[in-house]
């Protein structure tokens, strides 16, 4: 194993399954194993199970914030996954965005077409 759960019953980790399994971006066997892990919680799974549960659901999304290196909280990790941030990196990235100063080491992040017919910009789901 390549990375330690910590705490499987950790309600962020139970969340990040939770909204990997809502979001359909799993396979059917992968879906099915993080399906059992949501019901019958990560310890119940069998050996083999969790071994794919943590390979194959769960690793694929791990890495560190690419501006500060901090490794996220579960709550955290599909913000990563997807922006290459922590918030606290987001926050400042957004704050930068609006001073029009981008450090070279914030990457892109891409943003739903603008319409700029709108009167206010829409705040983004949180
Ligand atoms: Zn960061």
């Amino acid at each position: 194993m390549a990375f330690d759960l910590g705490n499987t019953n950790d309600p962020g980790l139970m969340a990040f399954i939770s909204q990997l399994v809502e979001d359909s971006s799993l396979s059917p066997a992968e879906d099915e194993v993080a399906r059992a892990a949501l019901d019958q919680g990560i310890d119940a799974l069998s050996t083999e199970d969790r071994g794919r549960l943590e390979s194959s659901v769960i690793e694929p999304y791990l890495g560190d914030c690419e501006a500060c290196g901090t490794t996220p909280a579960w709550e955290q990790v599909l913000m990563v996954y997807d922006t290459g941030l922590c918030a606290t990196c987001f926050d400042k990235l957004e704050g930068a965005d609006t001073l029009g100063v981008r450090p070279e080491w914030m990457p892109l992040v891409t943003t739903p077409d603008e319409d700029e017919d709108a009167p206010e910009p829409v705040p983004a789901p949180l």
